[in-house]
């Protein structure tokens, strides 16, 4: 089977490709077919993954793979959420993302630091799928005082998992992996998928 990756992410296409390999799906990244990624103006990681994987189907002519995720702090009310990779604004890198997020903690002590990362990812056989499958994921943690680690991508630096020492971007991949949200959402998808 041939499915093609909505995402322009290169962290979460490396990731994608670590957790589906044992399936023995063909990845392709929506880029090979000239996708230029849809606006995502859903309020939901739900509606925005949707958004993604049927833009691609329609345009790849295959099933496709979309991931939706970000980072809730709750001393932020939930933000970034949704607008996780433009927190920033439009077109806002890592580094940008993580110095507003730091600016936007500096005066919240340690215990009110708590925070999670939600996935949520969908595969579409076709444009116009009506039960696509859907999976979820979590991972709770909070926010470092200062950012650490070169691994991961986006918020890893600063994301310090509860369920293990360090931050994100000091764990291995397959450490990551193992716990991260996407690794959980992607695991509940194929266990739909193989039924
Ligand atoms: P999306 O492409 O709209 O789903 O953006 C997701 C954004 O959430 C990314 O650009 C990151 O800023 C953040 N994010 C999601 N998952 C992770 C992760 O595993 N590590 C770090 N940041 C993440």
């Amino acid at each position: 089977m041939r499915v093609v990756v909505a995402t322009g992410n290169r962290g979460k296409l490396a990731e994608l490709a670590v957790l589906l390999a044992p399936l023995g799906v063909e990845i392709a990244p929506q880029a090979a077919f000239g996708i230029v990624p849809p606006p995502e103006t859903g309020t939901t990681f739900l509606e925005n993954a949707l958004i993604k994987a049927r833009h691609a189907a329609r345009i790849a002519g295959l099933p496709a793979i979309a991931d939706d995720s970000g980072l809730e702090v709750d001393a932020l009310e939930g933000a970034p959420g949704v607008h996780s990779a433009r927190f920033a604004g439009e077109g806002a890198g890592d580094a940008a993302n993580n110095a507003k997020l730091m600016a936007s903690m500096q005066n919240v002590p340690i215990e009110k630091r708590s925070a999670r990362y939600r996935a949520v990812i969908v595969l579409v056989r076709t444009t116009n799928d009506m039960s696509p499958l859907i999976g979820e994921g979590t991972w709770e943690g909070r926010i470092a005082l200062a950012p650490r680690g070169l691994g991961g991508f986006g918020y890893d630096p600063l994301f310090e998992p509860g369920d293990i020492p360090g931050t994100a971007a000091e764990l291995s991949p397959a450490d990551k992996n193992a716990r991260s949200h996407r690794g959980s959402a992607l695991r509940a998808l194929v266990a739909q998928w193989s039924r």
